[in-house]
């Protein structure tokens, strides 16, 4: 095929967006195209919610690219941001186009450290993230993050705080540390409502939700509030953890929340003296288990001693300067991305988010 302006434009708007699944719109994401002899420039447009995913992108373009052109020789392509506003989720109006749920089966999986590392590496990677931290029984978000401080008011919401330039709330924000409260059922719903509902979000590509380990009441009362895009539950490599985490994926399965995806935490010690790694907890249970029930496994996490250092300094987004653990860190986020997409590349119709299920 002749390497003309025209026939790069229209490869181009073959190209599936990979938050849509659909063929980019060659008028609002080509945003420009020629050809110089054998050398082809492009300019395209994709939203921030698919960041993650861009450098898939490019190296696919590039490689059909050279396939439909042989003759190309050099190929400049830019990705810029493309803006697709959210649309407001359910009756509520929290706008956000996706909303992911991260839970676990018991208590102590590590699935606050999970729900703020995923919050972060989407963040990272130029997504528009928000953190909500629903776990009423032990909220850990603000001990993790170093966050503390009293939410305000913004007109008739409520201002969230910021942490590394996202929004994020936490039921730590609102009761003492000190303080023991006894949730009843009615109460649970009424603070997850305000939280969801009266809460000042804004533009959201992802609401992260960090849910109380094992109970259902959260959950049943988020699926009634707003369309949960999926869950993510974490466990720990051993057979006990992992019977809790078959329990999360039927409580979320009850309440018709997809599961997006499994967390291995803990998953082996790499000794920093011998430098072999010691599988403390057992080896790949949960991917195994992940594989044999169909879902998606998205990573692992190793016991790391500056994971745990980190978090009891209130610096867990150090994390992702240590070069031993943000690669387990960013492979999550990626790995969830590539679900979502895949999963609205195979949703029949144009969706407004990711349908998973
Ligand atoms: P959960 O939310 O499941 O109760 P947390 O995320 O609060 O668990 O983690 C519990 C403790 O374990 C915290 O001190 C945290 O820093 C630590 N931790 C979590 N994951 C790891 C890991 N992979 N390596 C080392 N420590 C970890």
């Amino acid at each position: 095929m002749d390497v003309t302006k025209e026939a790069i434009i229209a490869f181009a708007s073959d190209l599936k967006d990979p938050e849509t699944g659909r063929p980019l719109s060659v008028s609002n994401q080509v945003k420009s195209a020629s050809v110089n002899g054998t050398d082809v420039q492009l300019e395209i447009g994709l939203t921030s919610f698919s960041s993650p995913l861009k450098s898939d992108f490019a190296s696919d373009l590039e490689l059909r690219l050279r396939s439909a052109f042989p003759s190309v020789s050099r190929v400049d392509l830019k990705l810029v941001e493309h803006i697709r506003p959210a649309q407001p989720m359910g009756r509520v109006g929290l706008t956000a186009k996706a909303v992911i749920a991260v839970g676990s089966g018991k208590g102590g999986v590590g699935k606050s450290t999970v729900a703020l590392s995923l919050a972060l590496a989407l963040k990272r990677a130029g997504c528009r993230v928000g953190l909500l931290d629903a776990d009423v029984y032990g909220p850990s978000i603000p001990q993790l993050t170093g966050v503390r401080g009293q939410v305000s008011k913004s007109g008739d919401k409520i201002a969230p705080l910021d942490y590394q330039g996202m929004p994020l709330i936490s039921i730590g924000f609102m009761v003492p540390p000190d303080q023991a409260v006894i949730w009843r059922g009615p109460m649970l719903h009424s603070a997850i409502t305000t939280f969801v509902q009266s809460v000042d979000w804004g533009q959201l590509d992802y609401l992260i939700i960090d849910m109380p380990p094992g109970t259902g009441d959260i959950a049943l009362s988020l699926s009634q509030l707003i369309p949960i895009t999926g869950a993510v539950v974490v466990c720990t490599p051993q057979e006990v953890a992992l019977i809790d985490a078959i329990k999360a994926v039927a409580m979320f399965r009850q309440v018709k929340i997809p599961i997006a995806g499994v967390v291995e935490n803990m998953s082996g010690f790499l000794c920093p003296d011998c430098n072999n790694r010691h599988d403390i907890f057992g080896k790949g249970g949960a991917r195994e288990y992940a594989e044999q029930a169909g879902l998606p496994f998205l990573g692992e996490i190793p016991i790391h001693v500056g994971i745990r250092e980190k978090g009891d300094l209130g610096q867990s987004s150090g994390n992702f300067a240590d070069p031993q653990i943000s690669p387990f860190l960013e492979s999550i986020a990626y790995q969830l991305s590539k679900h979502l997409a895949q999963k609205s590349a195979q949703s029949p119709v144009a969706p407004s988010l990711p349908v998973l299920g």
